[in-house]
Order: structure tokens, then C-alpha cells, then sequence
């Protein structure tokens, strides 16, 4: 694309990608003849790269080489690099770049944008792992990011439903019902919103439909807030942050024996039930392809 030649070895290029090997195996010279006065000799092949930059052939072929590799500062600095790595089929780089695309640091912070290479470089999986991501964030409208131009309307929409289908089914764990998932907690009766159930600050506990019992009315703030929490971000993550957990904390504080222990045995069952809510959107996941067509 930049008219820019690079020089590298055919035994490296050839060891990188099949396609290569076959290139040079079979494959015209370019052209130059001997006694062409521009450096290149009759053994010399051009591979033509025309659609990509001269940068993005150029960290290419840092890839090949036993050198430092580049550094990525960015998923859509990966992007078109992973994309010629997957047309030249070269595979080895290629399973490096996905890597990098999917590591943590790029999946936190703009999961939307990993959704939408991955989607464009039909990568099925890395697709998925990206779409549970995208439910640690609030669907807010930011400004739209460049690589959506790549996605088909009916991948996003698939994003959609899929949200939608985790927020249904995740939100209903986080209550004091036969269906919800606080029955985490039923077995064991040691919880301090089991055992600390006289008067709270002045009156009567609330009674339980699911546990048959009374417990702590800070218990019912803390399913309140994972609920909500979970309505605008369907993952385990929701659950277990300090906002959903410092209303009921609060409240706790009010007794004695709930403000010494309720910090630690929240925390713990909001782990459990982040688990629980991770697990189901798991399994709401795996009944999605989000990169096929119709
Ligand atoms: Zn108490």
C-alpha cells in the first residue's frame, strides 16, 4: 500500500507460513533478470503485500524474525496485523496476536472493541469471551468506535440479545425466592444475617419465604442492590463491587455484632454468587456464534 519493499529470508518466511513456502516454491520470479543493475537477483521473489502498510508488514516481519517483538499499545494496533497474519496464514504469529488481543488489559477496558475485530476476523471464540465482557459495562451510547464498520448489524444485535437474555436470567439469582440462588446460603446456618436475628435497631427481623426463617434486614438490602446492580451489568462482577455492598454495610453497622462480621461474610457470599451469576452467563454464552451469518 505504501510502495515500501522489505527484504527478508525465504527459509524464515517459508518456516512462518505455508503460503509462503508455496510462493517461493512455485512461484514466479519477479521479474528482474540478471545484470538488472537494482540489487535484486533472478533468486529473489516479491511477495506482493498491496493491501497493507508498510507498518503493518514490517511488525509482521519483527514477528517472524527472533527479535523483540513489537508492543502493542492498543487492540486496534493488533487488528490489522493479526488480520494479515490470518491471510498470509501465519499461524504461529497468529495465535500470538489473539493472545495479546485477548489479554487482560484490552478486555477490561474496551471489551466493545475486541467484540467487534474479533466479529470482523470471524473468530468465534474470541467473539464470545469478548460478548461476556461487554456485560461488566453499562450499555451506554460513548460516541461509536471505528471497528463497528467491520461487524454485520446482525452480530451487534446478537450482542443484544445475548445482554438481555444474561439480564433476565441473572437478576432473578439475586432474590429471596425458590428460583434465585440464595439458597448458596441456606446449608449454612452460621451467617451472621442467620444468627444475629432478635431486634435490629429497635424492630423485629423479617421473615424469609426461601430460608423459613428470620434474618437480618440489611440481608434484603444487599439482594436489593445485587439486583439492581445486575439489571445494569449482568456479571458476577456487579455482585461483589464495594457500591453494591455499602448500602447493606451501612445498615449493618447499626448493630454491634452485624457491623463486626457482616463485611467478611458479605464478601464472601458475593463471591458465591457472583460465581453463580458468571456460570449462567457462561451458559447463555455458549448458545451463541456471534460471528455467523444468517
Ligand atoms: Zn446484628
Amino acid at each position: 500500500m505504501d510502495l515500501v519493499d522489505f527484504r527478508a529470508h525465504k527459509l524464515i518466511l517459508s518456516f512462518a507460513s505455508p503460503l509462503f513456502r508455496d510462493m517461493f516454491s512455485v512461484g514466479k520470479s519477479s521479474g528482474h533478470m540478471p545484470g538488472q543493475n537494482d540489487g535484486r537477483s533472478a533468486a529473489d521473489r516479491v511477495v506482493p503485500m498491496t493491501e497493507e502498510t508498510a507498518d503493518v508488514v514490517e511488525k509482521l516481519l519483527l514477528l517472524c524474525y527472533p527479535v523483540e517483538p513489537p508492543s502493542w499499545e492498543s487492540a486496534s494496533q493488533i487488528h490489522p496485523v493479526l488480520a494479515a497474519a490470518i491471510k498470509y496464514q501465519l499461524e504461529t504469529i497468529s495465535t500470538t496476536l489473539r493472545k495479546e488481543l485477548m489479554s487482560p488489559r484490552f478486555l477490561q477496558s474496551e471489551p466493545l472493541r475486541i467484540f467487534a475485530i474479533a466479529c470482523h476476523l470471524k473468530l468465534s471464540d474470541e467473539a464470545r469471551v469478548a460478548a461476556v465482557h461487554t456485560l461488566r459495562q453499562p450499555m451506554i451510547f460513548e460516541g461509536a468506535i471505528k471497528e463497528l464498520q467491520f461487524v454485520s448489524s446482525l452480530s451487534v444485535y446478537r450482542l443484544f440479545e445475548f445482554r438481555e437474555a444474561s439480564r433476565k436470567a441473572v437478576t432473578v439469582l439475586a432474590v429471596d425466592s425458590d428460583t434465585g440462588s440464595v439458597d448458596l446460603v441456606s446449608k449454612d446456618t452460621t451467617w451472621i444475617w442467620f444468627t444475629c436475628v432478635g431486634t435490629f435497631a429497635g424492630t423485629q427481623c423479617p421473615w424469609s419465604p426461601r430460608f423459613r426463617r428470620k434474618v437480618t434486614p440489611w440481608w434484603f438490602t444487599y439482594l436489593g442492590s445485587a439486583s439492581s446492580a445486575l439489571s445494569q451489568k449482568p456479571s458476577g462482577s456487579s455482585v461483589t463491587s464495594d457500591s453494591t455492598l455499602l448500602a447493606a454495610l451501612n445498615e449493618a453497622s447499626a448493630c454491634n455484632k452485624c457491623s463486626s462480621e457482616a463485611y467478611s461474610d458479605l464478601a464472601r457470599f458475593s463471591k458465591l454468587l457472583a460465581a453463580a451469576v458468571d456460570k449462567k452467563v457462561e451458559e447463555i454464552s455458549n448458545t451463541y456464534d456471534f460471528c455467523a451469518t444468517w
